[in-house]
């Protein structure tokens, strides 16, 4: 099967939002009166996201799904997505699987796929999302303001609990590793939630890295500091209502694990009423784990309030570790 053939099996579907999609120069894609376009692109290298054992429609979700992470960040509502693609050899029982794990969350959101690039080299995923958010409502690092609330959405630390297990470092029973291996395969990005923070959040980002590190990325970019109530984090562990772990791995997953694809955000204390009203309509837990404050210093606070030695470390692609 040749380069054309395997995109025109593969990979080409009737746009729905796209003017024109895969099989010409460029895509064109139309953009409403008002709206801007959010655009963000993440890739997956083999070795270093994902082992060459994984599953290719897991593998196939994922990759967009990280992506996807990205616009509901920002608040926007996914439109397209382009993907770039480095092939070993063509194997069609693993780009058919691939490809149907990238259409069952294409599918979810109403995402087009319109175009990308085929090449043969090492196994490289890289995916270029483009979403609509209307003209200054989209979620920036830089908005949060002392006195804000910080929360988190969803479950932290299960996906770096699954990575563990598989590394052999931790050892869980059979149901608890299932399940922490299900937010580490197939994460689910926070789109709806995304938009609906719009005018409510002051600042958002994702957590792919660990919510340290990209809280970080937040206080920076707002020139604020935070405190951090750390038992409240380690109580989003889902693990750990049906495992008692000790609490120094507890902190170590939920405030740096990675790979959990949920919202950190920031919101005025009025908007404390609309945020537990959006939990239960999205059926998102959504924790308040802190508060922002003007020291431009992220404290961390245990149980009794005594500030916590902040050693933890987040996910950094080029420190050795
Ligand atoms: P060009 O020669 O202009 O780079 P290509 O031959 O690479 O174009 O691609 C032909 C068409 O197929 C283009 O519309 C391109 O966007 C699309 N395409 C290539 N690879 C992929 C892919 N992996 N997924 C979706 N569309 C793809
Ligand atoms: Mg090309």
């Amino acid at each position: 099967m040749g380069e054309f053939d395997l995109i025109e099996t593969f990979f080409k579907r009737p746009a729905r939002h796209a003017t024109l999609g895969v099989g010409d120069d460029c895509a064109l894609l139309p953009v409403r009166a008002g709206q801007q376009l959010a655009i963000s692109s993440d890739m997956l290298v083999e070795g270093r996201h994902f082992l060459s054992t994984v599953n290719p429609r897991w593998l196939g979700y994922k990759a967009l799904a990280v992506n996807l992470s990205d616009l509901a960040a920002c608040g926007a509502e996914p439109k397209a997505f382009m993907l770039a693609l480095a092939l070993p050899e063509v194997n069609a029982a693993w780009l058919s699987e691939f490809s149907k794990g990238l259409w069952d969350l294409a599918d979810v959101h109403q995402c087009d796929l319109i175009g990308g690039d085929t090449t043969r080299g090492p196994l490289n995923i890289c995916i270029t999302v483009l979403g609509e958010v209307p003209a200054h409502l989209a979620l920036l690092r830089s908005g949060a303001k002392a006195g804000d609330d910080i929360y988190v959405s969803g479950t932290l630390g299960d996906a770096r609990l699954a990575l563990e297990v598989f590394r052999g470092r931790l050892s869980v029973p059979q149901e608890v590793f299932e399940q922490a291996r299900l937010r580490m395969e197939r994460p689910t990005p926070r789109v709806a939630l995304g938009q609906a923070l719009r005018g409510v959040a002051s600042a958002a980002a994702d957590i792919s890295d660990g919510l340290l590190g990209d809280l970080q990325h937040i206080l920076k970019a707002s020139g604020v500091g935070a405190d951090i109530d750390t038992p409240r984090v380690a109580s989003t562990l889902a693990a750990q209502s049906h495992f008692n772990l000790p609490l120094a791995t507890q902190l170590q997953l939920s405030l740096a694990g990675g790979d959990d694809y949920e919202l950190v955000f920031t919101a005025p204390e009025s908007k404390r009423a609309d945020i537990a009203a959006l939990s239960v309509s999205l059926q998102t837990p959504l924790t308040r784990i802190g508060q922002i404050n003007a020291s431009q210093q992220l404290r961390l606070l245990d149980a009794q309030g005594h500030v916590v030695v902040n050693d933890f470390q987040s996910f950094d692609h080029f420190k050795t570790d």
